[in-house]
């Protein structure tokens, strides 16, 4: 019984099975679901690869890296099209392309004049009067004034958490915004002298390669899962759910049914990499406190809606894609022009178009059916882009429970389950839930977290 479980066979289990086996560790992961992957679900077929889930990674962490030479997929990493670089807002009646730069910021027309003014005024921002958490979104307003706040920071926030910036802790989800506060007093001042520091420090070009390039793999992000499983072979078991865990003889037994049928395994440690949701449920009988405050880790629900237009019917949009921020009051969170940033991914010119719909703004639209959702992205498509034409192919995915909201008050939180599972010696927990939502958090902490139990 001297294995290791790995339960759940999302990028967090299966990044963390990889690091043990590489660390000489023997381990078994079991996976609820006949499929491997979790959130990361590509569907290829007819010269079209689309993503259930997630859609694209920065490429800058070395674990990712790591992880894809590990197992045979570095060579197949596929970088954004050049052409994908503008990106776009929705306000104010129409799409305006995100400026790239502080001069451009100052000229552009992506805020009215008062609010980019305002937001210059943010050098003198004094730092919080409290150590107290905050939401995003005061934040934002203490820094960059309520316009930019509702319009800049919103879409931002939107486009990874799908959330609601009143509600998310500015600290849990863009530590790297409190540390300049913290360090530097300004956003600007300290952006400008991280800038500084790091062009004194890296070799040219160096910064560029230190945001990343935004990437997928070719065949779409489960190439990356595929190569995992692989390496892995028989360690992994899918169809393997997880129903009961109890400690005993300085371990943990395991209940599993695979396949139908009910088994019990004996692990010298347990890692819970499944959901928040379902790990809470494993915990309960163990540590009803833990189990709750695991369980109040709130999801916002997503809808993912591909439209596929024929070459030639609409024309091929610029740029990543646009988000729309929540002032708007519209029914679509953005769309990602997929095609353009990997034209791989719809062969022959034709036109991928991936809206979001949903999360904490407006639970409700995920639970429409499937043509409702296509009917709501194609007039919105049209309403905000200016997409008339009919789509040929359309693909609807929900998630009910999507991307965790790390909500004020996370990091206390997550600072007193890390407390309360040093009193279960042998059982851990990874995964989106916990330290980071992106594909690059789920693999570092992953990693991180096999490395101290490899010792
Ligand atoms: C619509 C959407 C778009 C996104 N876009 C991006 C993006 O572009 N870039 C990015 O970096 N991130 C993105 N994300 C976030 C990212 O996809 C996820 O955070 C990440 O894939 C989560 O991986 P995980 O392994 O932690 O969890 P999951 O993928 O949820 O995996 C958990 C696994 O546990 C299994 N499981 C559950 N219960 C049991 C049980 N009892 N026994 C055994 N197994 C069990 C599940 O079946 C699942 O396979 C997106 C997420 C969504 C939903």
């Amino acid at each position: 019984m001297s294995f290791i479980a790995v339960i759940g066979g999302g990028i967090s289990g299966l990044a963390l099975a990889y690091r043990l086996r590489a660390r000489g560790k023997d381990v078994v992961l079991l996976e609820g679901e006949t499929r491997l992957g979790g959130n990361i679900q590509t569907r290829r077929r007819d010269g079209l690869v689309t993503e259930a889930g997630p859609n694209s990674f920065l490429d800058k962490e070395p674990a990712t890296r790591e992880l894809a030479a590990g197992v045979g997929v570095e060579g197949l990493i596929r970088a954004a099209d050049p052409a994908a670089k503008a990106r776009y807002l929705y306000t104010r009646g129409r799409l305006r392309s995100v400026p790239a730069s502080p001069p451009a910021f100052l000229k552009s027309d992506i805020l009215p004049l008062g609010a980019r003014l305002r937001v210059m005024g943010e050098l003198f921002t004094g730092r919080a009067a409290s150590e107290m958490d905050e939401s995003l979104g005061a934040f934002g307003r203490r820094h960059l004034g309520k316009v930019a706040t509702s319009v800049l920071l919103d879409a931002v926030q939107t486009g990874i958490y799908a959330g609601d910036m009143d509600a998310l802790s500015v600290g849990a989800t863009f530590p790297q915004l409190s540390k300049l506060e913290r360090e530097h007093r300004s956003l600007i001042l300290g952006a400008i002298r991280t800038q500084k520091a790091q062009r004194k420090a890296l070799p040219e070009g160096g910064s560029e390669k230190l945001r990343g390039a935004l990437s997928t793999f070719e065949g779409g992000l489960e190439t990356l899962v595929e190569g995992i499983a692989r390496t892995l072979g028989p360690a992994v078991h899918t169809g393997a759910k997880v129903e009961g865990l109890v400690p005993g003889n300085g371990g943990w037994r395991v209940s599993v049914r695979e396949h139908g049928r009910q088994a019990e395994l004996m692990a010298s440690q347990v890692v819970l990499a499944t959901p928040a949701y379902v790990a809470a449920g494993l915990l309960r009988p163990l540590d009803e406190k833990l189990s709750a405050l695991v369980e109040s880790i709130a999801y916002a629900p997503i809808a993912v809606v591909h439209l596929v237009y024929a070459a030639g019917s609409t024309p091929p949009p610029d740029g990543f894609g646009f988000l729309v921020p929540s002032l708007e009051k519209r029914r679509l969170l953005g769309a990602i022009h997929a095609s353009t940033v990997f034209p791989f991914r719809a062969e022959g010119g034709r036109v991928l178009y991936t809206c979001m719909v949903g999360g904490a703004r407006r639970p409700d639209l995920v639970t429409l059916n499937e043509e409702a959702l296509v009917t709501l992205a194609r007039e919105e498509l049209k309403e905000l882009a200016g997409v008339t034409a009919a789509p040929v192919f359309t693909e609807v995915f929900r998630w009910t429970r999507g991307i965790p909201q790390y909500n004020v008050g996370h990091l206390g939180r997550i600072a007193t389950i890390d407390a309360a599972l040093a009193r279960l010696p042998g059982l851990h927990l990874t995964g989106n839930a916990y330290k980071g939502v992106g594909i690059n958090d789920c693999i570092r902490n992953a990693f991180a977290l096999g490395d101290t139990l490899a010792g």
